[in-house]
């Protein structure tokens, strides 16, 4: 039985006091009983705050990246270490932002899942494909490469520890979501390649779907026996849709 998992991904966005609002609203509409897990993935300056907040409430906090090295010189980095100093449960590796804007290879993001399972924290390791890959019919190629970086370098128990988010680049921010069935084919396959090493492993891992994910179509896309919870980012910032996306489960 995999409990659902609902994250939210604020990206580049927050103030101490916007945080502040978004959180306390968060923790009053959280829905009785722990059906769904809750996630909020902050700015790394916002980390501490989240802490504070929500310590006594049953959502978790994480971080949207961390560095591939364990500590040193390396200026403007954040560590595993550092972000287990913040108590993060989860850190968000590979998001399509960074391997676009900073480059990031597959091997690079499956090295940050191994630092962050080191400190005890848990990788969400986003895997997607562009409109152009998809059209060309490249989609399980491109996804399988991604995560099997991963998987290469982790045991079968860190495996289990993983959580991997679909996010179609084509529909990040876009307002152009997935259909229900293609991403379900999507989440399918990966667990496909995920139980090729594990099916332990493949059996308890999360396939969160992001992607435009909004009150108006969570149900939908949450009901598909693939499809253990999602990432949000747009609608992550009102707790207004969030709370609703969290009832949707
Ligand atoms: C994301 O950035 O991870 C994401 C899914 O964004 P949005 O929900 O805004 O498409």
């Amino acid at each position: 039985m995999r409990r659902t998992l609902i994250a939210g991904n604020w990206k580049m966005n927050g103030s101490f006091s916007a945080n502040q609002t978004l959180l306390t609203g968060i923790i009053a509409g959280l829905p009785v009983g722990d059906a769904v897990e809750t996630l909020v993935c902050a700015p790394a300056p916002y980390l501490a705050q989240c802490a504070d907040v929500l310590e006594k409430s049953s959502v978790a906090w994480g971080a949207q990246d961390v560095s591939d090295h364990a500590k040193g010189a390396f200026t403007g980095e954040v560590s595993a270490a550092m972000l287990a100093d913040c108590r993060c449960k989860y850190v968000i590796v590979g998001h399509s932002e960074r391997r676009a804007y900073h480059a990031e290879s597959n091997e690079l993001v499956a090295q940050k899942a191994v630092l962050a399972l080191s400190e005890n924290i848990m990788p969400v390791v986003c895997v997607g494909e562009t409109l152009e890959q998809r059209e060309s019919g490249a989609t399980n190629e491109v996804v399988a490469a991604q995560l099997q970086a991963v998987i290469d370098v982790l045991t079968d128990g860190q495996l289990a520890r993983v959580v991997v988010a679909y996010e179609p680049v084509w529909a990040i921010g876009t307002g152009k979501t997935a259909t229900p069935q293609m991403a379900q084919d999507v989440h399918a396959f990966l667990r496909s390649q995920l139980a090729i090493k594990s099916v332990a492993a493949a059996n308890v891992v999360r396939i969160l779907y992001g992607g435009s994910m909004k009150p108006e179509n969570a149900k939908e896309l949450l009901a598909m026996e693939d499809i253990d919870g999602g990432l949000i980012g747009g609608a992550a910032l009102s707790p207004v849709d969030f709370l609703a996306i969290i009832s949707a489960c």
